[in-house]
């Protein structure tokens, strides 16, 4: 008899995967406050960066605004994950709003540390993508003080005098291969750099990177849950990508195309740190209608941070019974 060889299809989930601790509170803080305050509760830019949990909080009565400007005086503000920079702080101040910050500890790390060096008086190197909210509320932090590196390139065309006393900071979510090679270039170019102990990427972006290098091996195509404009969902797919294999970035299921399985075996499936584990499980569901129902779980690590939303949000008020 004629024997015909069929693909074995399988899928290997990569873990971590899906929210961080910092997605995790931002999320909560606009919940409670809606329980609270009752809607309207105002958000300054995008809570995280997902369209899936922001069309589902809008639903709930968060309204999204670009700027502070926009939110009617004495109400309710919510700042993003990403963090703002004190100018934003200030004008939320003057116009009375009822300030309620989500930013992520691990990037109010990272202004402060922005303050201490622009206090010393150094040049702050800011690696990161300009164009992305964590870098703009990092850089307001010394405007006039910091320089933005964005590549290697950056880093070696900076002109500044090599005794320049300056100290460098990172997005939280960026590539740690690349931000290793800049680090490397502002190391060798400067004898008086000061800087956090490695970089400032966190806990979430590093796991989620380290887990899609464990799945890449093994994968003929990694596909990466996460919305257009996550910073570490992007970093994700290059990483697969540089380890040269075909990666996406699927924004939801309806960004999924069939065509990407062909003459594909093994699909490696990860999430970044905004993306719910819902579109990980719609996903999975596609893949398993495509013969993909085989899922095996990679793990590199096991996550136990939780970020506790501010006390006014969480305080049973005693007394007023
Ligand atoms: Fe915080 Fe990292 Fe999550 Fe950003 S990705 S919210 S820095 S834990």
């Amino acid at each position: 008899a004629e024997s015909f060889m069929q693909v074995e299809k399988k899928v290997i989930l990569a873990e971590p995967r899906s929210f961080c601790a910092g997605v995790r509170r931002a999320i909560a803080i606009i919940e409670l406050a809606l329980e609270r305050h009752g809607p309207p509760v105002y958000v300054r830019k995008e809570i995280v960066h997902n369209h899936y949990v922001v069309g589902l909080l809008r639903r709930r009565g968060a309204r999204f605004v670009d700027s502070e400007d926009e939110v009617p005086e004495g109400a309710i503000c919510v700042f993003s994950a990403h963090g703002v920079s004190p100018q934003v702080r200030e004008n939320a101040k003057s116009r009375q709003l009822d300030v309620i910050d989500a930013t992520c500890p691990l990037v109010s790390k990272v202004h402060q540390e922005a303050k201490r060096y622009a206090v010393q008086g150094r040049t702050l190197l800011l690696v990161g993508h300009a164009d992305h909210e964590e870098v703009e509320g990092t850089y307001g932090h010394a405007p006039r003080q910091t320089v933005i590196v964005e590549t290697v390139e950056d880093a070696e065309r900076l002109d500044l005098k090599p005794d320049t006393p300056v100290a460098y900071l990172t997005q939280t979510t960026l590539s740690v291969d690349e931000t290793r090679d800049i680090i490397g270039v502002l190391q060798r170019r400067f004898t008086d750099l000061l800087g956090p102990g490695t970089d400032d990427i966190c806990y979430a972006s590093q796991n989620r990177q380290d887990a899609i290098k464990a799945i890449v091996p093994r994968s003929d195509l990694v596909l990466v849950v996460g919305s257009r404009n996550s910073s570490n969902s992007i970093r994700m797919v290059e990483v697969a990508r540089r380890h040269g294999v075909a990666a996406h970035l699927v924004p939801d299921v309806t960004a999924f195309d069939p065509a990407w399985l062909a003459e594909v075996s093994t699909v490696g499936v990860s999430a970044g740190a905004s993306a719910p584990e819902i579109l990980v499980d719609q996903l999975l569901e596609e893949l398993a209608a495509h013969g993909y129902t085989d899922v095996e779980l990679e793990s590199v690590a096991q996550e136990n941070v939780v970020f506790a939303p501010p006390a006014r949000l969480t305080a049973t008020s005693a007394g007023d019974g």
